[in-house]
């Protein structure tokens, strides 16, 4: 048989390495002579540890929350030949295998069935440290075609073609970065993948690249081919220790297989990949900031024009796409540009991966199609609310991202939709609220996070924000703020905020402070009443 345990970081967090080390334990003591797998996250974050079994011509079956001291009552009643019903999950259908009699599939399970898992298609499911079952599973078998029949035009517009978006934040097209690139003169490109991800409740680049790193790679090497970059980085906050030794063995793996290094695969394409941490500073996203950052430099952001595609890394062209971007590409060059068009909206093309976390039943990874209703991610996929409460809004792209209160959730997982509400598809982050939940407090949070990441550069985003959250403070907190700004605010009211927070959107130099005041003022937007009750009615 084999045993596979959730072991991603959200699996050790609920406790995967004590059940690992239990599973080992009774198998020894068993006599069992079972292969026993570490395996990523599966999405259902709530209901780590997971562990899967799978016997000779049977089908895998998943149960949740197995933690250390369930595994003998687990092991002793499974393979005594009874499931143990209590604990199941769903199990994963494979044809000529025989299924679990009253176990429904893990497909049908109200968590999986909306989802389209591309991005995340091994993550949970196969060993994360083999580069054998990524290839069992197809992977590599598109970067093999691509380098030895493919041009590089040939491989930029079937990425133009297949309407693939930058998932980091902003949605620029992927093929036209790429084909600028491509067009750039110079001995000398780089390629960065931005592995920084900072916001408050996204974890979707770190599960990733602990769960598939072979994708990632995959993908990188795909657009390094195509732009014709032969050094390639991959920024990573030194804070996600798995997913870094994770890729650390991918790469090591792929050296060995070909697949990295010289003269990759026969084709005479050689490229080098170099993992940089970075030290955890949310500036260092922005890609100037993050291009000093590998250059060695104080991570802070520069004007631009000149843009990273052309004086980017040591003043070279350089593009820079996030986990989920390069994610995308061996899908794309496996099916082709027209069957990764066929899923999405007009402007939004594939799936989208959220984290879903807050006041929700179910949280975890979720990749959905685009264009689905963030009411059916929070309500059908995530459970809706727990104890019985009513949802208030979703806060969806982190502190740089906006809420969408509970009567506009029927909103699509769409680029232009989300920003005509004031919210941006960010690169994932996706917080529900509840009932409960003060949103000026909601707004507090992000601001302070926001306050005590800027890099200090300009005047607007260093002042300006300290004097938001100062406003902040001073309305939440049970006791009258200082004279001044309790006089300003009483005559103006919010108003305060909003030009204030306006003046920091048009005056910042980088994304930080551009959308550093977007939590203040979506949620003024929608919720100015709780605004002003906090402002009229303190004592
Ligand atoms: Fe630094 Fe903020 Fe100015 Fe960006 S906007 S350069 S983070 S001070």
């Amino acid at each position: 048989p084999v045993i596979f345990v959730g072991a991603g970081t959200c699996g050790l967090g609920a406790g995967a390495d004590r059940t690992l080390a239990r599973v080992r334990e009774w198998c020894a003591a068993k006599g069992l002579e079972a292969d026993i797998k570490e395996v990523g996250c599966i999405g259902l974050c709530s209901e780590e540890p997971l562990v899967d079994i799978q016997v000779p011509g049977r089908t895998r079956v998943s149960f949740s929350s197995i933690t250390a001291d369930k595994v003998d009552a687990l092991l002793d009643r499974f393979f005594a030949g009874s499931l143990p019903m209590d604990w199941v999950l769903g199990q994963f259908p494979v044809e000529g295998l025989e299924p679990w009699p009253r176990v429904r599939p893990l497909a049908e399970h109200p968590f999986l069935a909306l989802q389209r898992r591309w991005v995340l298609a091994n993550s949970g499911l196969i060993d994360f440290r083999s580069i054998d079952e990524y290839i069992a599973r197809g992977g590599y078998s598109a970067l093999h075609r691509t380098l030895t029949t493919r041009t590089r035009q040939e491989v930029v517009d079937d990425v133009l073609a297949s309407g693939l978006r930058g998932r980091g934040g902003a949605g620029f097209p992927t093929g036209r970065k790429w084909q600028m690139a491509l067009a750039s003169p110079g001995d000398q490109k780089y390629m960065i993948c931005n592995a920084d991800e900072g916001d408050p409740g996204a974890f979707m680049d770190r599960a990733v690249c602990e769960s598939d790193p072979h994708r990632l790679l995959e993908g990188m090497v795909t657009g390094c081919y195509a732009i014709g970059a032969s050094k390639a980085y991959i920024y990573i906050r030194a804070e996600y220790p798995l997913a870094i030794e994770n890729l650390k063995i991918a790469m090591d793996q792929a050296r060995a297989y070909g697949l990295l290094g010289e003269n990759i695969l026969g084709s005479g394409f050689s490229l080098d990949i170099i993992i940089k941490m970075g030290a955890g500073a949310f500036v260092c996203g922005e890609e100037t900031a993050l291009i000093h950052s590998i250059e060695g430099k104080r991570g802070m952001p520069r004007p631009r024009p000149p843009y990273p595609i052309q004086s980017g890394v040591f003043g070279k062209p350089t593009v820079i796409n996030n986990v989920e971007t390069f994610s995308n590409v061996p899908t794309i060059m496996q099916n082709g540009p027209g069957a990764f068009a066929a899923l999405g909206t007009a402007g939004s093309k594939g799936t989208k991966v959220f984290a879903l976390s807050g006041m929700v039943r179910r949280t975890g990874l979720v990749e959905v199609p685009m264009g689905t209703k963030i009411r059916d991610v929070v309500f059908a996929v995530g459970g809706g609310i727990p104890n019985g409460k009513k949802a208030k809004a979703v806060q969806i792209g982190g502190p740089s991202g906006g809420c969408i209160p509970e009567p506009h959730m029927d909103v699509a997982c769409d680029y232009e939709e989300l920003k005509a509400f004031g919210a941006i598809m960010g690169s994932g982050g996706l917080v529900v609220m509840d009932e409960n939940t003060c949103m000026v407090d909601l707004a507090k949070f992000f601001m302070e996070f926001i306050q005590s990441e800027s890099c200090g550069k300009c005047i607007p985003c260093r002042e300006g924000t300290k004097q938001m959250l100062d406003i902040l403070q001073a309305i939440t907190q049970n006791r009258r703020a200082e004279e001044g700004l309790d006089a300003l605010l009483r005559v103006r009211g919010v108003m305060v905020l909003k030009e204030l927070g306006e003046a920091i959107q048009k005056s910042s130099l980088c994304g930080l402070g551009q959308t550093a005041p977007n939590p203040v003022l979506s949620t003024l937007k929608w919720f100015r009443d709780e605004y002003e009750a906090h402002i009229y009615e303190r004592r």
